[in-house]
């Protein structure tokens, strides 16, 4: 192998060198997967990098810790002796709040 014959790559300039760009779908799965489950270090950082300069998913992801958030307070607030006649009155007040979120979002990405 002669590595001098391979001549100049092509060098990208990402915003971190070496991190592999995540496109807004899968920035959109990694964002609500991680209010379930723990991401890596990784993609956490390669969401990040992409939140940086996307504001789509910038949106979609406060949009979802808003929800997540409110989903947390009524939880709390709910007595546990009756919890799925609250969990009703809960439901409709988020699809109003997403449907109210939703409405302001810009059109989605290509
Ligand atoms: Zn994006």
């Amino acid at each position: 192998m002669n590595e001098g014959s391979l001549g100049k790559k092509h060098e990208s300039y990402g915003p971190i060198e070496g991190l592999v760009m995540l496109n807004c779908r899968q920035v959109t799965r990694l964002v609500s997967q991680s209010m379930d489950v723990r991401l890596g270090w990784y993609q956490r950082l390669a969401v990040r990098v992409h939140l940086f300069y996307c504001v789509w998913c910038r949106r979609y992801a406060a949009q979802i810790q808003f929800l997540r958030n409110a989903a947390k307070e009524l939880a709390v607030e709910a007595p546990s002796t009756s919890p799925a006649k609250l969990s009703d009155e809960a439901k409709g007040q988020m699809r109003k709040r997403l449907e109210e979120a939703l409405k302001n979002s810009p059109s989605s990405p290509g």
